[in-house]
């Protein structure tokens, strides 16, 4: 062929599990290339393409300004080869493992437009309220792959194979036709072929089954009558209730949480909110993004009570709302009407969410009415995320669905393989390095029992897994300063696993470390960080609270500090306050004077 050129394009970046090879291979096939489309893993893809070099061209152009629009591209490199072989058609070939330094595979994607169209549309039969419906361009992702190269059969969807005769068009045509949006898509089904729901009560027995519309009409009609549900959704099982101050109450009595403990709330759309909380144009468009996270929002003064009950957050002056994102979600609310709903991790107090059927039932048996659960396995539990906007910037305060297994980058290159993190003991998330990349783990909770220290290890090696890390790789291990910590002890079993050095960061110093990565200081500058978190322990052996910290990222110097003081019970005062508030008027007054202090403000009784 004349001015018949052969290129090789190698592209990195979130480019797996976001219909990055369907485009490619219709970006191609309309530019008449042929050659072939390869998934290596975390090399990520690889193109070898033959056709006229004007249209070659127009390709490499149209790559970045016509990706899906959830991909992101972090690299694209082209090599012309000189090639004397003819390609005579186009082809997605089988993948094959690759490594990098990066992760291909996205997060979960909330669903799409045009999958709730369907959904909701009786002419699509198979699809019609089906709520796994997903596509090329939405649906769980993290949540269901156990391992990269990112394809059905290395995700829990192995156990669906597509159907052949499905009405109006089989699933395995869709996925083979390069004109449907589900062509090569990996996590869809439908509801001939894919996983359904069953409705179970606390015994376990099943209630309802089959049929989608029966099970919605039963769950409305409990919900109306105050019971409260487990739902088990993409990443793990949820309680549910109407938004009422009686069930509120309820729910909150039967968590054992304290009374000020508050609860998200799922909302159909935010027109609901509009009169009782303030929102943003920024607010309202991370709400509504593929992430869908749980995101803080603003009472109004006077706000409407009737419409976003009081109790939801008593005392607070915000309430964390988020939009459905995943089919049952939409169509819970299509049969109970505009409601707001209570939507809260369907778990007990600092143990993780159950995510199998049977244990789901067992864990949640005082806590729930009915259990509203699936047959699809969820691989990776992951917690919404909690997120607030401050000055048009995210803040996040739980980072999990949505987010994970996204990157952060450090500000400087890094020379070092691999390493991991196990964090805190409170509200920890694990990490592992990857050069200067950071890829953290799921919100994992409070490392406090058995379940939670199985869940960190479980994670942290799972993201080895993906990263495709090799154990020689890992260099060394960082936790916290505090010997106690179960961290510490998941830390120091790491050290003699991977045979490598333990780390131990004061809890301060490694706070002030995040804000300086996270605000691009560069490697020779300092800083003066000041850190108002709870307790960490000291070098000197104490327990500091309260630190001004003058700081690199080698080494650090605790130039000020707030006053040391007794502590009641040791770290139990993070958990309750009043404690060392008692401690310091205790200090400062002595038994006599600070009993009268305290019979006065009723502190005893907290
Ligand atoms: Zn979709
Ligand atoms: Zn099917």
């Amino acid at each position: 062929m004349k001015d018949s050129k052969t290129i090789e394009a190698n592209i990195t970046g979130i480019v797996q599990g976001v219909g990055f090879r369907p485009f490619l291979y219709n970006l191609a096939r309309s530019l008449n290339l042929k050659g072939y489309i390869l998934n290596r893993g975390n090399a990520g893809v690889r193109l070898v393409l033959q056709g006229f070099s004007a249209n070659l061209n127009d390709f490499i152009e149209n790559i970045k300004l016509k990706k899906p629009q959830i991909s992101f591209i972090e690299n694209v490199s082209i090599k012309s080869l000189n090639s004397i072989k003819k390609f005579d058609i186009l082809a997605i070939k089988e993948s094959e493992q690759g490594r990098g330094t990066s992760l291909t595979l996205p997060t979960d994607i909330a669903i799409c437009e045009t999958c709730l169209k369907d959904m909701r549309n009786p002419q699509m039969k198979k699809y019609y309220q089906y709520p796994f419906i997903a596509c090329a361009l939405c649906g769980p992702r993290f949540t269901t792959v156990k391992e990269l190269p990112y394809d059905r059969e290395r995700s829990t969807m192995i156990e669906f194979p597509f159907c052949t005769h499905a009405e109006p068009i089989s699933c395995i045509k869709e996925y083979s036709d390069f004109n449907n949006r589900r062509f090569h898509a990996q996590t869809f089904s439908c509801s001939v072929c894919g996983p359904h729901y069953t409705l179970y009560d606390r015994e376990g027995e099943v209630t309802q089954e089959k049929q989608i519309e029966d099970i919605l009409v039963e769950i409305t009609r409990r919900l109306n009558g105050g019971d409260v549900l487990a739902i088990k959704g993409i990443g793990g099982t949820h309680l549910v209730c109407l938004a009422n101050d009686k069930n509120i109450l309820k729910l909150r009595k039967r968590k054992g949480e304290r009374k000020y403990k508050p609860f998200a709330v799922m909302v159909p759309n935010l027109d609901i909110v509009r009169d009782s909380l303030k929102i943003s144009l920024e607010e309202r468009e991370i709400l509504n993004s593929f992430r869908r996270p749980i995101v803080l929002l603003e009472k109004k003064n006077n706000g409407d009570e009737s419409k976003m009950s009081n109790q939801i957050a008593p005392g607070l002056n915000n309430i964390g709302i988020m939009l459905p994102y995943s089919g049952i979600h939409h169509l819970l609310f299509d049969f109970i009407g505009e409601k707001p709903l209570i939507y809260t991790s369907g778990n007990k107090s600092s143990i993780p969410m159950a995510i199998e059927n049977t244990k789901i039932i067992e864990q949640l048996k005082d806590l729930a009415d009915i259990f509203l659960l699936h047959n699809r396995q969820i691989y990776q539990r992951v917690d919404d995320s909690v997120l607030r906007m401050h000055d048009s910037k995210v803040k996040l305060i739980r980072r999990s669905r949505g987010f994970v297994p996204e990157y952060l980058s450090l500000p400087f290159e890094v020379d070092i393989s691999s390493a991991i993190a196990t964090g805190p003991e409170l509200m920890t998330t694990g990490a592992i390095l990857r050069r200067n990349r950071i890829f953290q783990t799921q919100h994992i909770g409070h490392v406090t029992h058995l379940e939670t220290y199985d869940f960190l290890k479980e994670s942290l090696f799972h993201m080895q897994n993906l990263l495709q890390v090799k154990d020689a790789e890992i260099e060394f291990i960082a936790c916290d300063l505090h010997p106690a910590f179960i961290t510490t002890q998941i830390a120091q079993e790491f050290s003699s696993k991977f045979n490598v050095d333990l780390y131990q960061i004061q809890h301060h110093y490694a706070h002030i470390l995040s804000l300086m990565a996270e605000n691009d200081v560069k490697i020779d500058e300092k800083i003066v960080g000041i850190c108002t978190d709870g307790i960490g322990y000291g070098t000197d052996g104490n327990i500091w609270g309260g630190e001004i910290i003058l700081s690199d990222y080698n080494k650090f110097q605790r130039i000020g500090h707030l006053e040391n003081q007794p502590m009641i019970g040791g770290d139990r005062c993070t958990k309750y306050p009043a404690r060392m508030a008692a401690s310091i008027i205790l200090n400062k007054f002595g038994i006599d004077e600070a009993s009268k202090i305290f019979n006065k403000i009723e502190i005893i009784n907290d």
